[in-house]
């Protein structure tokens, strides 16, 4: 396991002619995972819409109008009720994001605090994406069950600013050592087709490949437009671009779980085969992630069945 990477060496992998570089990170997946194995995760937005942040690819955000209806904390039961519904089709992992600035404190953190005991009890992993987090919020999230909690860098650290100017990169490190400090396992990773150049793709895989211990889990978007956020009308990103950024995050950080994150539904099912070929193992489920669409359970069901391959258990124990 390496965590000195250069940026030039994790250029030069990312660059590799295709076949090449397929074919090398499907060699470090068979050392560190099984290669028929996908972990399906579902993703429950359990706060919606009007979150303070100006991220430009994100309809929740309150600086736009992208038709997103807001909704207040959910119910613990309600969420604890789709987990177990989750469940019992398989499901190992519950993601659960809440369009907050950083996380609250007094009643809605107690509530949140409830749905991660809740859905731990199912024997489920449990993650969450409240937004920053200070140390005494991730260490009283451990001791409710949270398996993981999810903090995207999203890009480079040079184009961040052009995405976000409401925070900067290093309050995300910052949030990230706190809940690696409680011991909670890390989900980080970034967005892809927001105008950013390859060099900025490879910076944020390099930022995360020098991260000692690597994110546990590591999720790959792809921008999903949304009319009425600042990203609606940019270019659509060559689905090849998704493949080189699996393929070379398998590689620089080889037990991680790479996950084929948002903007599944904009890829063909070749397109999704190669992300598998490239060292992709786990993907979200459902018909939405968050706000925005993502293909059905069906077709999800259809895709995993035609290629052979099975869900991924729990280690949630
Ligand atoms: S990505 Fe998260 S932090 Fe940014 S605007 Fe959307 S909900 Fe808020």
């Amino acid at each position: 396991m390496r965590y000195d990477w250069t940026k030039a060496e994790v250029q030069a992998i990312y660059e590799t002619a295709l076949p090449e570089l397929v074919y090398r990170a499907q060699t470090v997946h068979r050392e560190f995972h099984e290669p028929d194995r996908v972990q399906t995760c579902q993703l429950i937005s359990i706060k919606t819409g009007g979150c303070p942040e100006d991220c430009a690819y994100c309809p929740q955000s309150a600086h736009y109008d992208a038709g997103v209806e807001r909704q207040g904390l959910l119910d613990p039961e309600h969420v604890i009720g789709v987990a177990r519904e989750a469940a019992s089709r398989g499901v190992t992992r519950m993601c659960m994001g809440a369009a907050w600035r950083e996380a609250p404190a007094g009643r809605d953190f107690e509530k949140v605090l409830e749905m991660v005991r809740g859905v731990s009890a199912l024997g489920m992993e449990v993650c969450c994406t409240l937004g920053m987090l200070t140390e005494s919020q991730a260490e009283r999230l451990k001791e409710a069950g949270l398996t993981a909690y999810n903090h995207n860098l999203d890009t480079s650290p040079e184009f961040y600013g052009s995405i976000i100017t409401t925070r900067v990169y290093d309050e995300r490190l910052k949030t990230l050592a706190a809940v690696r400090k409680a011991g909670i396992t890390v989900c980080c990773g970034g967005i892809l087709g927001m105008g950013e150049k390859e060099s900025d793709r490879v910076g944020l895989l390099w930022q995360l490949a020098t991260l000692k211990p690597h994110p546990e889990s590591v999720p790959i978007n792809m921008l999903v437009r949304v009319e009425g956020t600042p990203l609606a009308s940019i270019p659509p990103l060559d689905p090849l671009e998704m493949v080189r950024a699996i393929a070379t995050a398998r590689i620089v950080m080889p037990a991680s779980r790479v996950r084929l994150a948002a903007g599944r539904k904009q890829l063909s099912p070749e397109a999704v085969t190669l992300c598998f070929l490239a060292g992709a193992n786990s993907i979200f489920v459902g018909e939405k992630l968050l706000t925005t669409p993502n293909p059905g359970r069906d077709e999800d069901e259809e895709l995993l069945q035609s290629l052979g391959m099975k869900p991924l258990e729990s280690h949630a124990g």
